[in-house]
């Protein structure tokens, strides 16, 4: 973590899948958008501030994926144009009618907001009181003693239900590509058991293939698809379709993606 750039922002590199993100926070919009660019200037400040801390200074060959977020975050009433100084908290609002909106806040805090959230509900709506049980729920796939770190490990305990699986059928425990860890398994899981209905399903939120390597991503779309159709049982058209709509998608998250903010 670099907690001190030189225009004041924090930069951090996190290893991630056996790769590296690099990152740094944020840049203000007029506006949002649902697909938003990764601009020039971004890149060019984190491979510059990255080669002073790095032995080997990175170069724009190294990026193999670009990807950039809108944060919500709640401004209060007019004044700075420094995104870093507003509140990263969550606002709750309750409307006229008695609608209750939750906004901003952060991954950290989910469980907090989600109290929040229905505590406030409860006194609206006039229901009987309890107490939230947030703090004693596990997560699906909880498991103490897995390593979460592992390309399998974020699995939790369903780890060792996708390792049955990639010994059902030896196609099953085929890697999908070299550059990534992923198996053929995880695909026919995610669509079994995580709902993955979309090619960007699977590539993009089940795997993380389009975060870590978008032209690996591209390139192993196909085998991808193929998988995913024959177990939803689609056609062609289908195959076609979502490979078009994907390489729409994964177009984005090539690094030559970048615009110039203006
Ligand atoms: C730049 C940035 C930095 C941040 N830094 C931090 C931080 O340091 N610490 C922290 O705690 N929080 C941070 N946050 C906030 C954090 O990322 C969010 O609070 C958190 O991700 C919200 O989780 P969520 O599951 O509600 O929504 P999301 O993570 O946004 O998940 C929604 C998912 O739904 C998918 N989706 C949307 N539409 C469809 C559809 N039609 N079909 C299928 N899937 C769909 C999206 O692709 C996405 O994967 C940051 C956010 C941004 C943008």
């Amino acid at each position: 973590m670099v907690p001190h750039t030189s225009d004041g922002r924090v930069m951090f590199a996190i290893p991630w899948h056996e790769h590296t993100v690099v990152g740094t926070t944020d840049t203000p919009i007029d506006g949002p958008s649902y697909d938003p660019l990764p601009f020039e200037q971004e890149i060019e400040f984190i491979l510059d501030t990255a080669s002073r801390y790095l032995s080997r200074p990175p170069t724009r060959s190294d990026i193999l994926s670009v990807y950039t977020g809108i944060r919500p975050l709640v401004k209060a009433g007019a004044g700075t144009s420094k995104t870093s100084a507003l509140s990263r908290d969550h606002t709750i609002h309750v409307d006229h009618s008695g609608l209750l909106t939750i906004v901003g806040g952060k991954w950290t805090t989910y469980r907090h907001m989600a109290e929040d959230c229905v505590d406030h509900a409860i006194t609206l709506g006039s229901l009987p009181d309890s107490e939230c049980r947030t703090h004693h729920l596990q997560i699906h796939g909880y498991d103490d003693e897995i390593d979460g770190l592992s390309n399998m490990g974020v699995y939790g305990s369903d780890a060792v239900l996708i390792q049955r699986l990639a010994e059902e059928e030896p196609d099953f425990a085929k890697a999908l590509h070299p550059a990534l860890p992923y198996i053929a398994a995880e695909v026919v899981w995610a669509v079994r058991h995580e709902m993955a209905r979309t090619l960007d399903d699977v590539l993009a939120r089940r795997i993380r293939a389009l975060f870590l390597n978008s032209h690996a991503a591209l390139e192993m779309a196909p085998a991808v698809a193929a998988l995913m159709a024959r177990e939803l049982d689609r056609d062609e058209t289908w195959v076609n379709t979502q490979l078009v709509e994907f390489q729409k998608l994964a177009a984005s998250y090539l690094p030559e993606s970048a615009v110039v903010q203006q």
